[in-house]
């Protein structure tokens, strides 16, 4: 099984996609990356997901990412005996009792967000499709006048723009999240709501390299902060939910851009989430403008497009994996993407990998060679050919299943898990029965083989070779 296009499509799991049928349909669609969301479900509901995703990844035998997305700082309502649409003008009131809300009030357990209201601030609800107008506040409640009405329901999130919060970037409920998700055995967590670099380093504290850490960029805050923020993250997301709602929503584009080249210029993984194809939720079928947001982010090189409601609690789960996939064919079959993503491509190059994966992919263009093979431990040079955004596959070769499981959030990776390789000739023989087992060549095609020499010490990738993909030939021609 592999996949058709580079770019890589992340599908949130939820009540519409929690069934293993339903999981593995995704799987088959397209879905290279399952995002468990912390802030909706029990972690018994976690647990069960993340098993069946264990199962479609053994049915299969293909290396599947499970990122765990934490819900941070973010500010939600409580819960609700059903949906409640509320009218503009109507009064709506916020308090902290914890019993389920109706169509005139709901809980928002956040004292914090009490002492720091005032009359006249807007809160927005639900990603600012709500508008509600603080009249009266007290240390317990907001009483508020609708502004902008909207259909309310369980858990939706809340925003103050106008209002500094004293927050800490881990809540209780995050800590305890972290832990059971990486026990649970997640490849990524994604923290939301990150503010300063700090926030970052204490979630990879807590960590312990059991997970890799990505950063949401969803606070104008982080968006200033954001070169610190990436050297101390393992990867990013464009959370544009938030970041719409937070700044002015025509910020977001420019911002998106900026982040996706910064990302692909440090060889970090970078989602472009939210909305994306928004109407599929209740539509089997997108709108123009979607389909040409997801493309947009594709032309630009972002490592993986995003799905979120639509796979969670859409309607047609299968169908928008399916859309995505299909856009992204089309979208990298253009002549026209290869120019944008080679005149995009930027890399600051000082190591010795960075030497050798830039003329791996000269070398492959030059041979026209079906896939460059990569050894890897860390997973480390297989993002840096990854950065190199090359046109021949990437086919990255570990021994080792996280990291096997990272790196299918990285942009045109398919990875294989071999044997530890202890001779370069050894390697070469894998790398080439890798190639032919998935299709990515036929006996009479070459491939480029990258490798460090010795084996198993991260950060040697010093060899490149360029090998046939019939075995008798390598047998006579390679040295040990
Ligand atoms: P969320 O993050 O879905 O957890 O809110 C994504 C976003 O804000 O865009
Ligand atoms: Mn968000």
């Amino acid at each position: 099984m592999r996949r058709l296009r580079n770019v890589k499509i992340v599908a949130t799991l939820g009540p519409a996609s929690s069934d293993y049928e339903t999981i593995r349909a995704l799987f088959e669609a397209g879905a290279d990356v399952f995002r468990l969301n912390m802030s909706h479900g029990t972690h018994d509901d976690i647990a069960a997901r993340h098993a069946i995703i264990r199962k479609v990844e053994e049915d299969t035998g293909r290396p599947i990412a499970i990122l765990a997305d934490l819900q941070g700082p973010k500010l939600r309502v409580g819960t609700f005996d059903g949906p409640h649409d509320l009218e503009e003008g109507q009064a709506f009131r916020l308090d902290l009792d914890p019993a389920e809300g109706d169509a005139t009030r709901v809980c928002l357990p956040h004292k914090e967000i009490f002492a720091a209201l005032e009359p006249g601030a807007s809160l927005l609800v639900n990603d600012g499709k709500i508008r509600l107008k603080v009249e009266k506040c007290g240390p317990d409640f907001a009483d508020c006048t609708v502004v902008v009405g909207g259909t309310i329901s369980n858990r939706k999130g809340v925003n103050v723009p106008d209002v500094v919060l004293p927050l800490a970037a881990l809540s209780e409920k995050d800590r305890a999240d972290l832990e059971f998700a990486c026990e649970l055995g997640v490849d990524w967590l994604a923290l939301s709501f990150v503010q300063r670099p700090e926030d970052v380093i204490e979630a990879r504290d807590l960590a312990r390299g059991r997970a890799s850490i990505l950063s949401k960029i969803e606070k104008p805050a982080a968006v200033k902060a954001f070169a610190e923020i990436l050297t101390v993250s393992d990867g990013i997301m464009v959370a544009r939910g938030d970041l719409g709602v937070e700044l002015p929503v025509q910020a977001v584009p420019p911002i998106q851009k900026r982040l996706v080249r910064a990302c692909r210029s440090a060889a970090k993984p970078v989602i472009v989430a939210t909305q994306m194809l928004e109407s599929m939720i209740e539509s089997p079928v997108p709108t123009r403008a979607e389909v040409s947001d997801v493309a947009t982010a594709i032309y630009e090189g972002a490592d993986a497009v995003m799905l979120s409601a639509e796979s969670a609690a859409g309607k047609y789960p299968i169908e928008a994996v399916r859309t995505m996939n299909n856009v992204a064919i089309s979208v990298e079959s253009d002549p026209t993407y290869r120019e944008v993503i080679e005149s995009s491509r930027r890399a600051d190059r000082n190591t010795v990998a960075d030497a050798i994966v830039a003329a791996a992919r000269e070398v492959a263009e030059t041979m026209k060679v079906k896939a460059i093979s990569c050894f890897s431990q860390s997973g480390t040079t297989v993002t840096l050919v990854a950065r190199e955004r090359p046109r021949a596959p990437i086919v990255a070769l570990t021994p080792l299943v996280p990291t096997a499981r990272r790196l299918c959030l990285t942009w045109g990776v398919h990875c294989v898990i071999t044997d530890e390789q202890y001779r370069f000739k050894g390697a070469v023989i894998s790398a080439v029965r890798a190639v032919l087992k998935y299709g990515f060549a036929v006996e009479t095609d070459q491939i480029v083989v990258l490798a460090g020499v010795p084996f198993n010490v991260p950060g040697t990738t010093n060899i490149l070779r360029v090998a046939p993909c019939e075995e008798r030939l390598i047998y006579r021609s390679e040295p040990e």
